[in-house]
């Protein structure tokens, strides 16, 4: 039997003239389905209401969410990712019901986006982030009357952003924009956000609301993915594009390269689907990387209840436990066992430096392709213009040129995000101990399972005091 599928269009105030209407989106939605051999039995339409705006209900998606979730639906077809998703969270919503209804159906008309497959999810994500920062729709282009509100928008009194100086909007805040820069390091290094909030609110960074160091996880968020770092303008939210599709620049000083901006920006969407199933942040060097010797189960770090600042004896002890699964008959004094493995780990990373040399830089080859494809977007939209070809010749060659320009973008992204991850966490080479644990804990994780599967944790004889670190096992990658 075939498969039923809900449709879902949208019309968006953008499309006003250029009527890319709901009715076109059916029509291509349903050969699309036909093609698969899908039987559409509902159509969700919503009109005239933005996806990027916040706090707008969109009664059409909503329902569909409920039918897909409730079993009415077994998938859903679009016309683009953008119209269904613009904001991360509607995407992660639709993808909950992915995950807990497997083998849904899903498609695009002009994305090739499978939200059934890992891979899928992860190129999804990334797109939404982007569209959410960045219009790439050139149907969406923004009228020039909204464009010219926007320019006049650089006097409207508010306080500098973060990075620039309080006095002059347009200078960089030398001082600020290092922290900026070091904060992104971190997660391309593989840092998690919140732990960047904690030291900025303890370092009262980021320009906290006044009276308050307490600062919102997406507001840290947001100044690390702020367009305005590269110069490019917004307006709600969006990156403004002029008549040649080329983003309009402000005029203060930017922060990151154009290359360093999109890395940490794909880097944030990509964390966010391995955030799913993920336990809470841990606290200890080798929770869960450690085994016990005698049942192989996963031993994880523990304070020692009877520590206080200043006395003697153990802070915290990885220890075997029946709590979880083990056998509850291995445990060892933490700290020299950490301390032990960030020697080992440090050493090998020392030597194997040393004998393949640093990685080396280089630009993305496909650069000139994609300005190639952004030229002939702009032709295309152009030569419509001046009525060279008609409207519906237009959409008809528009989306393979959008589609091919959205895959090389994507894939540019891939490639600054690879090699600044490499640059990040290649600076191990000349570490010290001290060094090492000074990195927030998810580093220190991430540095000693680059070399190590786990640890192994022999049981040490009755009595046995002194540590002893042939008992302690790594096992190298
Ligand atoms: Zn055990």
């Amino acid at each position: 039997m075939a498969r039923k599928v809900g449709i879902y269009t949208r019309i968006s105030r953008d499309d006003e003239g250029e009527a890319l209407g709901v009715a076109r989106q059916r029509t291509d939605c349903e050969r699309l389905a036909d093609l698969r051999t899908w039987q559409p039995v509902k159509v969700y339409e919503d009109n005239d209401v933005s996806a990027f705006k916040r706090n707008v209900v969109r009664d059409e998606f909503e329902l569909m969410l409920k039918d897909l979730k409730a079993g009415l639906i077994d998938g859903v077809v679009a016309y683009d990712l953008d119209r269904l998703a613009r904001q991360p969270r509607d995407l992660e919503r639709l993808i909950e019901i992915f995950d807990e209804r497997p083998r849904l159906e899903f498609a695009t008309v002009t994305n090739d986006v499978n939200l059934g497959s890992a891979d899928g999810r992860t190129m999804a994500r990334i797109m939404v982030a982007f569209a959410n920062k960045s219009s790439h729709d050139t149907s969406r282009r923004i009228k020039r009357k909204h464009l010219e509100l926007a320019q006049q928008g650089k006097s409207n009194g508010g306080p500098a952003p973060y990075g620039w100086r309080r006095d002059d909007r347009n200078k960089v805040d030398p001082e600020a924009a290092k922290h900026i820069r070091e904060a992104q390091k971190e997660v391309l290094a593989g840092v998690r956000i919140g732990t960047i909030r904690t030291r900025w609110q303890e370092e009262g960074l980021g320009n906290p609301r006044e009276g308050t160091k307490r600062m919102a996880h997406h507001h840290v968020e947001h100044i690390l993915t702020n367009p305005r770092l590269v110069g490019y303008r917004t307006y709600h939210g969006e990156i403004l594009y002029d008549g040649d599709g080329k983003p309009v620049m402000g005029e203060w000083d930017p922060i990151n390269t154009v290359e360093d901006w999109e890395a940490v920006c794909a880097a944030i969407a990509e964390r966010k689907q391995d955030r799913a199933g993920q336990s809470l942040a841990r606290k200890y060097l080798l929770s869960g990387i450690a085994r016990c010797g005698l049942c192989k189960a996963k031993i994880r770090g523990q304070v020692n209840r009877k520590w206080q600042p200043g006395s003697k004896g153990a802070q915290y002890t990885y220890q075997c436990s029946k709590v979880n699964g083990g056998c509850g008959k291995v445990g060892r004094v933490g700290e020299p066992v950490d301390k032990l493995i960030a020697r080992l780990v440090l050493q090998e990373q020392r030597e194997k430096a040393k004998a393949t040399g640093i990685p080396a830089e280089g630009r993305w080859p496909r650069e000139q392709e994609l300005e190639d494809r952004l030229a002939d977007i702009a032709q295309l939209i152009e030569a419509e213009k001046a009525k060279t070809i008609t409207l519906s010749t237009l959409l008809q060659l528009l989306p393979d040129k959008e589609r091919e320009r959205d895959a090389l973008k994507l894939e540019r992204a891939r490639f600054y995000k690879e090699q600044k991850q490499a640059e990040a966490k290649g600076s191990t080479a000349n570490m010290t101990e001290e060094e090492f644990f000074d990195l927030p804990i998810e580093r220190q994780r991430e540095i000693v399972l680059h070399s190590l599967t786990a640890v192994i944790i022999h049981p040490a004889g009755r009595g046995k005091r002194k540590f002893d670190p042939a008992l302690i096992d790594p096992v190298w990658r």
